[in-house]
């Protein structure tokens, strides 16, 4: 035990790091690591950081500068601020941030970081440490769990990663080197995992991956088993009310796990089902696997199951050799399957990426227009999901206090935040909420009915 230090982790990109940071906070907790949300106070400071796209990269750089400053206003107190940069430009760059960022004592790769503590005393042993080599031992059995007090502060839905790393080699992407080939983690550690978060209060869970529905862990009983028996068994955790799991790849999108969304409850009607380009051309070059049929196919024997199913996903323009059928294309994919949200971003080519090699990179002028054009026709089409909802009367988790006095905020079925006039008390609860006014993408509403009696269900 080191005595009380403050600690300051600082996530970007996607969800899998929001978790991981969280990990990082419960692994240092029994070193006598307290987190806090200001950087100047803090002994120890870790950047959990993304390198999916150049800007996202960069970030992490310019933040490191301002990180230096802290170093050096603490030196002058007499205190030794520690920097560490954990995620995936550690993994991707490794001794390269230490030799552009000299400030930083500890680079951690993404499959390393239950070795913090002892790379902490490395480095205020024996100066700066990098650990990015891909270990053996699986990092989620070393972990220190939460306390129940830190589960319950960090609010009644959590995510829990069930699977990691990417086979799928998409032509753009950095995932497959960052994080690594695809693994599983067994099936009785998600469960009790699960168990002890619902256990805590949590009362909705998100399974997490890079791949989440090529899940594969090992079973109770030997076998391998998929998502969809997966979130059946969860289904079943007392106090789990609610299931959902992200990001699926739509060649992972089986009969069985279609039918989970069909004879689940529990699993909530919403799927971020990333399809990054409506033109073949464009996908066959990114190395997708799939064609515009095979996902519009996917699309519709998920309604078949589930006729509500809100669907979001990711998409990508400026691929190299994007032509404007091909952006057509992507934009008429869009109204197609009628969208209740989606990210867009311009291709960034990532170095050692197939993508980054090919002849006909579109200028930047051209993205910042396409990105631009396709923005408006998914904002329109989640502003038709949205008005879709007026006047329904949707269950709602509480999960926190709303902006305004005498305000919560919820999530409906679907994922849309909803806002009502209700107290406190109720955070937590699942409620039967009449939506009554849209603005901003945010559904207003008031209680149709008790809390108590309203369904899991939409
Ligand atoms: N595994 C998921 C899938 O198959 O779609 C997504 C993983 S990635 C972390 C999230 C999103 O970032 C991708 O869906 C893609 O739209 C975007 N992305 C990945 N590489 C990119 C690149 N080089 N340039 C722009 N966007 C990129
Ligand atoms: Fe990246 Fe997703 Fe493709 Fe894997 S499936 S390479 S994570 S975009």
């Amino acid at each position: 035990m080191i005595g009380s230090r403050k600690l300051y982790v600082k996530s970007f990109g996607c969800q899998m790091n929001v978790y991981d940071s969280q990990r990082m906070a419960d692994t240092l907790a029994p070193e006598g690591y307290v987190e806090t949300t200001a950087p100047e106070d803090a002994d120890l400071i870790i950047l959990n950081t993304c390198h999916i796209r150049e800007k996202a990269a960069e970030k992490v750089y310019s933040e490191l500068g301002r990180m230096r400053g802290l170093k050096e206003t603490a030196a002058a107190d007499g205190r030794n601020l520690l920097i560490g940069v954990a995620g995936c430009v550690a993994q991707a760059e490794g001794d390269e941030i230490i030799r552009r960022a000299p400030a930083v004592d500890i680079v951690v790769g993404s499959q390393n970081y239950h070795r913090l503590p002892q790379l902490i005393a490395r480095a205020e042993r024996e100066g700066r440490v990098v650990d990015t080599e891909f270990p053996i031992d699986d990092k989620f059995d070393h972990l220190a769990a939460p306390s129940r007090a830190a589960t319950r502060a960090r609010g009644v839905t959590a995510f829990v990663t069930v699977q990691e790393g990417c086979d799928k080699f998409c032509s753009f992407c950095v995932v497959p080197y960052t994080r690594g080939a695809e693994t599983s983690r067994p099936v009785d550690k998600i469960v009790a995992e699960v168990e002890r978060l619902a256990d805590a209060g949590v009362r909705e869970i998100t399974l997490i991956g890079q791949n989440v529905n090529a899940y594969h862990g090992k079973g109770a009983d030997g076998r391998t088993w998929p998502l969809s028996r997966l979130l059946e068994r969860l289904a079943r955790a007392a106090g789990i009310e609610r299931l959902r799991y992200t990001t699926s790849h739509p060649l992972d999108m089986g009969d069985d796990l279609i039918a989970a969304h069909r004879d689940l409850p529990a699993l909530m009607p919403q799927l971020h089902l990333p399809v990054q380009s409506g033109s073949d051309r464009i996908l066959a070059a990114m190395n997708r696997r799939h064609t515009r049929a095979d996902y519009v196919g996917v699309v519709s024997r998920l309604r078949k199951a589930r006729p509500d199913m809100a669907l979001t996903s990711d998409f990508i323009v400026g691929f190299p050799g994007e032509t404007e059928d091909d952006f057509a294309a992507t934009l008429s994919l869009v109204d197609e399957i009628g969208y209740a949200g989606a990210f867009s971003f311009k291709y960034s080519p990532r170095p050692g990426t197939p993508g980054a090699e090919m002849d006909d990179q579109p200028d930047e002028a051209k993205k910042s227009d396409r990105l631009q054009h396709l923005q408006q026709v998914i904002d329109r089409n989640q502003a038709t999901f949205n008005r879709g909802c007026l006047g329904r009367i949707l269950s709602v988790l509480f999960e926190r206090p709303g902006r305004h006095r005498g305000q919560i905020v919820g999530r409906s079925p679907y994922l849309q935040p909803v806002q009502i006039e209700a107290p406190l008390a109720l955070i937590g609860e699942i409620g039967a909420v009449t939506i009554m006014e849209i603005a901003s993408n945010s559904l207003f509403g008031a209680l149709a009915q008790e809390p108590a009696l309203a369904a899991a269900g939409a």
